[in-house]
């Protein structure tokens, strides 16, 4: 790309056909994303997430400690094809051996670059989920309090310091190097049941094996936990699954040849997220690990809008009850899945729902 050989468009139109789309959760075309950004004036800047915070989620930490090189030539590639300034990363501070990794990484790169890098930045979280929403990360990244913005305008266009910016996950940089190396057909020959590409599941729960497995998209929970975690341990037996962490609902054991993918699993009430499936035997409770979610979501409500700071900590009071009162915790769903600025108030009432749907003996 540099030398010429490859020119930017060349590299758009592989990113494009991949179908690569972004892997923190909100699943937006990568390659459609690159070229929004291209469009706006420069100086543009670059955010990468690695704050990971979604629970069950550790496939970017996983990939950054084992090859943190494949990451950094995609982020220069999406640099080089974009036309970006600076490049941010925003790492998790839990994640101190990542930090020296990326930190003695980096300075290699820096003291024997291939061509003039850009200019990049290393920053540390400070522990919040709600820092993982890329306009928070923004703020933050800006030495403000880490809380999302209302758009539009889109970050795309008015992002850091006000300048148009291209946000990513960690793992849709990681990939970008072996789509333009192999092509776009490569990752899009991956895939089962209709869909295409290639996921990194964050496997744990009740499995035999769990750990970052990468799989086709598409594949089902039990295809997963069969042929890639080893089956279920002993004198357990599959009750049901969080197939996106915290955030992406409850399904019931019934649904466990569900497709997993982007878009497949909003029908039956949740999605995919960043792929964190968290599995469940009988030994679990669904209505357990849904309280365990809300008070989660009430303790990392930036409290910015009030139908997420009250209405977390209100559906997790009334979610401890043994009967559940369904009406009055339907009504806030409703406020907070209308009314919150972002997607941690709007995707909280999510697991309460699939309770409600699929686990209903659990609350009457
Ligand atoms: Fe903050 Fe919750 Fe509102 Fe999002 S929905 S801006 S986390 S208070």
């Amino acid at each position: 790309l540099v030398n010429g050989e490859m020119d930017a468009e060349a590299v758009l139109a592989a990113m494009e056909d991949s179908g690569l789309r972004g892997l923190g959760g909100a699943g937006f075309p990568a390659g459609r994303k690159w070229r929004i950004v291209r469009d706006q004036p420069a100086p543009r800047l670059m955010a990468v997430n690695i704050d990971e915070g979604e629970p069950g989620t550790f496939k970017d930490r996983t990939y950054l400690e084992r090859d943190p090189h494949r990451f950094l030539e995609g982020m220069l590639v999406a640099a080089q094809a974009v036309g970006i300034d600076v490049c941010y990363i925003y790492l998790r501070d839990e994640y101190h051996g990542c930090r020296a990794i990326l930190e003695a990484e980096i300075t290699k790169l820096q003291a024997n670059p291939p061509y003039p890098l850009p200019k990049i930045e290393l920053r540390r979280g400070a522990g919040a989920y709600i820092c993982g929403e890329e306009s928070a990360m923004i703020e933050s990244i800006e030495g403000k309090r880490g809380e999302p913005r209302m758009r539009p305008p889109y970050i795309a266009q008015v992002g850091l310091f006000g300048r148009p910016t291209l946000e990513h996950n960690f793992e849709t940089l990681y990939w970008v190097r072996d789509i333009i190396e192999k092509g776009a057909a490569w990752f899009s020959s991956f895939g089962r049941n209709g869909r295409n590409g290639l996921r990194s599941f964050s496997v744990s729960g009740r499995v035999k094996f769990p750990g970052v497995k990468l799989a086709p998209a598409g594949i089902t929970v039990a295809e997963l936990i069969e042929e890639y975690c080893g089956g279920m341990p002993d004198g357990h037996q599959l009750y049901g699954y969080l197939p996106g962490g915290a955030s992406g609902g409850i399904f019931p054991a019934s649904l466990s040849n569900v497709p997993l993918d982007f878009d497949t699993l909003q029908p039956h009430g949740g999605f995919i997220g960043s792929a964190a499936v968290i599995v469940l035997s009988q030994h679990d409770k669904a209505r357990d690990a849904a309280l365990n979610m809300m008070r989660f979501y009430a303790h990392e409500s930036c409290g910015q809008c009030t139908p997420c700071r009250v209405g977390t900590a209100k559906a997790s009071t009334l979610m401890e009850a043994p009967v559940w009162d369904n009406t009055t915790l339907e009504d806030l769903n409703v406020v907070m899945t209308d009314a919150s600025i972002c997607g941690l108030g709007q995707a909280a009432p999510n697991p309460v729902r699939c309770v409600q749907k699929y686990f209903a003996h659990e609350v009457s």
